[in-house]
């Protein structure tokens, strides 16, 4: 299911997947998540898009095929293939442990194809093993939508009361995460949103409530889901002094200007870019260890245009996940 760009649907496309070079593996997808980034990919507001394009950063599969240099994984071998497709090494980011930031970095379902389709290519390098306790539908939210939670999560430091808004895919990860390290949960939704809040209670947040009202106690820090700048300077009024805001999309719409006074007493705003192999290799630890579950919403690899705009709806609790039948040729 390809992106052919000017905001068009998905088309379902015939294409030869190429024989994997030296580093690459092929994949037979059996699952890939939908996360919010293809929303924004299909309504162009990402930067440098590839088009046209496969979408899809949570792969999971088998490795098919793969190049003469791939070292440590065997063929039939189930594995990951996450959001990070490829960074340089060599610059002063890659050096310090900050791949995430490499300016020459690639991204699956970006300017790789990526697991909308029933093969893909990907970078063994890039690639994990993924924890046997989960199946393939289970696991593919962590692939993204964990992964970024977990991130977030450590950039709200040693905050104890921490307000999510928006509540979807990441958040519903990131609660179970986050109440099993000690902290506390005030879940925001859209104003009204009752079934959200009600998912978002039965996960254990202390507090839910609509992105208008606020918390009943000041928060320690607040990380933002939703793609909307209006949320900053709320979020920030909602923050104790000393606390953080953490924007955790790739793409947000405008921020609105604020007065001083809301970001005084040290209070500060970051986001939070992509991720790096050694988060993915944390998290996943974690994870089966928790043990977070996933809420996931199963749709076709044909349906991949519904599932988009039900996510788009805010239509479903939880993840959406392309399942996908292999049997064909590469
Ligand atoms: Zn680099
Ligand atoms: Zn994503």
């Amino acid at each position: 299911m390809r992106y052919h760009g000017g905001r068009s649907a998905l088309q379902l496309d015939e294409i030869r997947c190429d024989e994997p070079s030296p580093n690459q593996i092929r994949v037979a997808v059996h699952a890939c998540g939908v996360c919010r980034t293809d929303l924004h990919l299909i309504d162009d507001e990402l930067e440098n898009p590839q088009l046209p394009i496969v979408p899809g950063h949570e792969i999971v599969g088998t490795v098919e095929a793969m190049g003469s240099e791939v070292r440590d994984l065997e063929i039939g071998q189930r594995i990951g293939v996450p959001w990070l497709g490829w960074t340089c090494g060599e610059c002063d980011p890659c050096r310090r442990g900050r791949e995430n930031l490499c300016p020459q970095a690639r991204f699956t379902g970006l300017q790789i194809d990526g697991g909308y389709a029933e093969f893909a290519l990907a970078d063994s390098r890039y690639c994990f093993a993924l924890p046997d306790a989960y199946d393939d539908i289970e696991v593919a939210p962590l692939l993204c939508a964990g992964l970024i939670g977990h991130r977030a999560l450590r950039m709200a430091e040693d905050a104890h009361r921490i307000g999510l808004y928006g509540f979807g895919a990441a958040a519903h990860i990131v609660t179970q995460l986050a109440l099993f390290q000690g902290h506390e949960i005030y879940a925001f939704t859209r104003p009204g949103d009752r079934e959200k809040q009600a998912f978002a209670s039965s996960l254990g947040s202390s507090w839910v409530g609509g992105s208008d009202e606020n918390p009943p106690e000041p928060l320690d820090a607040a990380i933002i889901f939703a793609p909307v700048g209006a949320l900053v300077p709320t979020a920030l009024g909602a923050l104790a002094r000393g606390g953080i805001v953490v924007c955790a999309g790739i793409h947000m719409s405008e921020i609105p200007s604020f007065p001083y006074q809301r970001l005084w007493g040290e209070r500060s705003i970051r986001s939070v870019a992509n991720l790096t192999r050694a988060d993915a290799k944390e998290f996943l630890e974690i994870a089966a260890r928790v043990p977070i579950r996933t809420k996931t919403v199963v749709y076709g690899l044909e349906d991949a245009n519904r599932a988009l705009e039900d996510l788009r709806q805010g239509a479903f609790q939880g993840a959406a996940v392309l399942r996908v039948a292999t049997g064909g040729a590469p």
